[in-house]
């Protein structure tokens, strides 16, 4: 059966319950950048957290850092994004548009939508030429004399740059890891696909550094690490691969690369790359700092330059994906229904407090469970409309639980617990609401979906 998720629907489904809409609409746009409203905040918010959890409350051998978007201009000569952070660029001298020359074959030729860019007769592309990635802008306030300077494409080099910084107050040694949670930019030459690639990202990347002869097998461990966090987070499994990457795409310094790979609507696409990186980075950081960055073990007297595994991952593509696997439509009492299958550690709201009517006290003793959930987790109140639309409203931004009051529970203190993904109903005391919802929320979790494809 084919996945009723498409990216029209996705896109639709963000811009109404303002999860995700375009940057600027008022002024007609701005190319490919986005803004996340409150549900999307929620969202990815929870996306970057269960990152953090699992970087370095579930570890003791990571830590955090949060380094500056602004670096000083020598880190991208150092880390070859001045010279080489390039894709190849071709324009069209008919419709004046340019095009990736990488990725034709993805893209829609704009005057004949049906074609790729050079396949239509009237198409005319010039020779492919590389193109840098990095926006560049002054510091300083004057233009002319100021310091050029660049919005880091990757969140990375912060953390290579500052290797030897984390090094001494951590009181870490080898292997261990620094992450980072940061935005990232990229003048992309044709972004595209909502969220999947835009100009103005955010990245959330870990360096984790390792004696030379330990390197194959972190690799190991990290690929697999990491595919399973996806997993965790309720991605169906059989529209996640890791796919390692053939000789002739590895970036130069890297000994193996695997990207994490979702079947987005557009086709399987990274999520997430993960690269034996070896010692380029601090080698280079080295050399053209003058500071050595490397490890000295006290116990062996061996000094050495770590070796690196990254896992790189983005925090909006991940969201996307999150989305797309969430995304369900079925049908309730003869009507159609749009739901978000979410993880409920995901859901951007856990539950909702819905007085079954706008009277009789129903609305005072909803409030007051509602006021004794939200100490405890994201919840919402709501009195406004039929039952069934309430509910409806909740399923499309995927909470998990619904909370009715009713005459009933003015009697025996009793509410309607309504589960999202069963439909099931059940009679719950007030009294142990919130303790009964939170050890719901942490239960293991797999997408309903992946029974109903069975
Ligand atoms: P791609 O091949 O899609 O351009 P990449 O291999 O250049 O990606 P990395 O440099 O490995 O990407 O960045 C790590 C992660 O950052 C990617 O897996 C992706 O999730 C995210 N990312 C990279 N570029 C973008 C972008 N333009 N928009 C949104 N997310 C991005």
């Amino acid at each position: 059966m084919p996945d009723v998720a498409t990216m029209e629907k996705i896109v639709a489904l963000c811009k109404r319950r303002g999860f995700i809409f375009a940057s600027s609409e008022i002024y007609g746009g701005l190319g490919s950048t986005y803004d996340y409203g409150h549900y999307g905040v929620l969202l990815k918010t929870n996306v970057k957290n269960e990152w953090w959890r699992a970087m370095l409350q579930e570890r003791d051998d990571i830590v955090a850092l949060d380094s500056a978007i602004l670096q000083h201009p020598k880190t991208w000569e150092a880390s070859g994004h001045l010279a080489g952070f390039t894709d190849p660029m071709v324009d069209c001298r008919t419709c004046g548009q340019r095009f990736r020359a990488d990725h034709l074959g993805d893209l829609q030729c704009p005057q004949r939508p049906s074609k790729h860019p050079g396949e239509a007769t009237q198409c005319d592309l010039t020779e492919a030429r590389d193109f840098n990635l990095m926006f560049e802008t002054t510091m300083g306030p004057v233009k002319d004399s100021g310091a050029t300077v660049y919005l880091r494409p990757e969140t990375a080099q912060g953390i290579f740059v500052n290797f030897k910084n984390v090094l001494q107050f951590s009181r870490k040694k080898p292997p261990f890891g620094i992450a980072q949670i940061g935005k990232s930019f990229r003048n992309e030459i044709t972004p595209g696909n909502f969220v999947f690639r835009t100009r103005e990202f955010e990245q959330m990347e870990m360096e984790f550094f390792v004696p030379p002869d330990e390197a194959p097998r972190w690799y190991e461990f990290w690929r697999g690490a990491r595919r399973d966090w996806y997993v965790e987070l309720g991605l169906r499994e059989d529209h996640l691969r890791l796919r390692e990457h053939d000789p002739d795409e590895l970036s130069h310094y890297s000994s193996a690369t695997a990207d994490v790979e979702y079947l987005f609507p557009i086709g399987w696409s990274e999520l997430e790359g993960i690269a034996n990186r070896g010692d380029f980075d601090l080698t280079q950081h080295a050399e053209h700092s003058g500071e050595k960055l490397e490890y000295f073990d006290p116990q062996t007297k061996e000094r050495y330059v770590p070796h690196v595994i990254e896992p790189a991952a983005g925090a909006d593509r991940a969201t996307l994906a999150f989305l797309v696997d969430a995304y369900d439509e079925d049908e309730l009492g003869g009507e159609g229904r749009t739901v978000l299958k979410l993880h409920p550690r995901l859901a951007p709201v856990k539950v909702a407090v819905l007085p079954h009517l706008r009277k009789d006290g129903l609305p005072e003793a909803a409030q007051e469970v509602y006021a004794a959930l939200r100490r405890r987790m994201q919840s919402e109140y709501d009195e406004g409309g039929s039952i069934g639309k309430r509910y409806r409203r909740q399923d499309e931004i995927g909470t998990p639980y619904c909370v009715t009051i009713d005459h009933q529970s003015l009697e025996d203190q009793t509410v309607t617990l309504r589960d999202r993904d069963t439909l099931e109903q059940e009679r719950v005391a007030i009294d142990g609401l919130p303790d009964e919802l939170a050890a719901r929320l942490a239960r293991p979790w797999r997408s309903p979906k992946v029974a109903a494809q069975a």
